[in-house]
């Protein structure tokens, strides 16, 4: 992988479109928390639930977004009326941050403005994540360095945003927020016009035909690539669409089974006497991403019209979604845990200025920009030497590391006395890991569910892959409640968390068993590959 490769003009387009998305959508995360509690008053706990809920749906949402983009939208269709809906959803933001005193009107915009932002995000982050892959042929070996390009246009949206939106929208008086929400509003009108503007110029295969229009032509495309993979393996034949025969009686199976997963994850197990409080403190929000993230994989993989080679593939898919869930939700306490960490035992002075907590959230994104190319390099001396990893080894190295970013700050902070802070040094090396981590992990993993994806399926593949991430948020918001409080003692499957050492050990525990026993599998992993590298 290199980027000295020459590069599809529409992937800068696709990188330009994606900057100003995910800084409409980390500018508004920013402050989101802040106007909560700051300006609609709502308690701590509230605000928090309701954030957290926000961030695992709008990760859920992509599995609609992708699943009507294949069978009926298109790429182009869905990414533009996902882009309006969510510009519109952050013109809400603005209009309750503008009637915050009159808490009726203010709370319902919120809402709806929420909803819209949920729903908008479903249509447009896996279709854009698709439509980079679709430049390409489908074995092009540019695809890793074409989504880690992609992937940087996501941190610079991600690094500018906070510090924008936080400027003019987090001044410590309420009445700013709303131009902290304008500004994220006017970011998604900019990525939008952007790309209405020039998609039929650039978004085209290099004959110049369009990308992502009418899934049928994809389907014909794959189907056409596959036949001839599949020439004298025998294996049986490609159908031209997902199967129509007996879907609908599979529909209400499969809505049936998510409801009674969702009853059952939601039963409270201490009332199972007393029906009236059977479903008492259950996360309802969390226990319907967990129901969904099990019940819709089994239905895509049992699809009639998928060949045995297609349904291995897109069980690597699975199963490295799988792991990355782990990889998410320790990297996730970033918002979290390691907030809390960075505000109340960490000496964040530089000279006789003290650095905000939430600066840290910056330092992710830059540091990513900046590392990039130098992880694009090792890859690429490595491809030389034919040493490249394989994308199921880079996904485990990057769990692993993770976990050594958790090693590093467990040992930072042993045997601490709470009144104590240490250096900024400790949160420093944990974010350079972590991003580490992340370059291995993250922007090869969107290229390898294009890579592995039959093309007809390809955007609702990728609803799965970011449905992990739905899946991971709402973990990490529950493995953060278990930050160690004086007074409070706090068990996690038989595991003490007595301090903070125990505390980040968990993490690192958890993500170095992911890697060990993803690297176990690699073997299989490539095997189930079929020739996809
Ligand atoms: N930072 C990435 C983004 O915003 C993370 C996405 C994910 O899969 N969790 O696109």
């Amino acid at each position: 992988m290199s980027f000295s490769a020459k590069h599809p003009k529409g992937l800068y387009l696709l990188f330009a479109t994606e900057m100003w998305e995910r800084f409409s959508y980390y500018g508004m995360r920013a402050i989101f928390i802040l106007y909560m509690t700051q300006a609609l008053l709502f308690n701590k706990e509230l605000a928090s639930e309701i954030y957290g809920s926000y961030t695992g749906l709008v990760y859920l949402t992509p599995l609609i977004g992708g699943y009507i983009a294949d069978r009926y939208w298109g790429n182009r269709k869905s990414i533009v009326f996902g882009a309006v809906i969510m510009a519109l959803g952050q013109f809400f933001m603005f209009l309750s941050a503008c009637f915050h005193h009159q808490t009726g009107l203010a709370v319902p915009l919120m809402f709806l403005g929420l909803f819209t932002l949920i729903m908008g995000n479903g249509f447009f982050k896996p279709n854009i994540s698709t439509m980079v892959g679709d430049l390409y042929e489908p074995a092009d070996h540019r695809k890793d360095s074409a989504f880690t390009i992609f992937y940087m246009g996501v941190n610079v949206g991600s690094f500018i945003a906070p510090l924008w939106c936080g400027f003019v929208g987090d001044t410590g008086n309420p009445e700013d927020f709303k131009w902290g929400f304008l500004s994220a509003c006017v970011g998604m009108i900019l990525g939008t016009v952007l790309f209405c503007a020039f998609k039929n110029k650039y978004i085209v295969t290099p004959e110049g035909a369009p990308i992502g229009t009418v899934p049928a032509a994809k389907a014909n495309a794959q189907q056409a690539t596959t036949s001839a993979q599949q020439t004298g393996t025998g294996t049986q034949q490609v159908a031209a669409a997902p199967a129509k025969s007996g879907s609908s009686r599979k529909t209400v199976l499969g809505i049936l089974s998510a409801v009674v997963l969702f009853l059952l994850f939601s039963i409270n197990w201490n009332y199972l006497h007393d029906w009236s409080r059977i479903f008492e403190g259950a996360d309802l929000i969390g226990t319907a991403i967990y129901a969904i993230s099990i019940v819709v994989p089994v239905i895509i993989i049992t699809d009639k019209s998928l060949t045995r080679i297609e349904q291995a593939r897109i069980g690597v898919i699975y199963i490295i979604a799988f792991f990355v869930i782990f990889f998410w939700s320790a990297y996730e306490q970033a918002g979290a845990s390691l907030t809390f960490f960075a505000d109340e035992q960490t000496d964040r002075h530089l000279g006789s200025w003290e650095m905000p907590a939430s600066y840290f959230q910056s330092f992710n994104p830059v540091m990513l920009v900046c590392l990039t190319p130098i992880f694009t390099a090792l890859w690429g001396a490595l491809d030389k030497r034919g040493l490249e990893p394989s994308s199921p080894v880079k996904q485990a190295i990057g769990l692993l590391l993770l976990a050594v970013g958790y090693v590093v700050i467990a040992f930072g902070v042993k045997d601490l006395d709470p009144n104590v802070k240490v250096s900024m040094l400790w949160l420093t090396s944990l974010y350079m890991l972590h991003t580490m981590g992340e370059i291995c992990l993250s922007p090869i993993g969107l290229s390898m569910v294009n890579k592995l994806s039959p093309a007809r399926f390809s955007s609702l593949m990728m609803g799965v892959w970011y449905m992990s991430t739905a899946a991971a948020n709402k973990f990490a918001g529950m493995l953060s409640s278990y930050y160690p409080e004086e007074g409070v003692d706090k068990h996690l499957l038989g595991y003490h968390v007595a301090d903070l050492f125990d505390f980040f050990m968990l993490f690192a525990i958890m993500s170095a068993v992911a890697a060990v026993i993803l690297f176990c599998l690699t073997g299989i992993l490539k095997k189930m590959m079929h020739g996809v590298e």
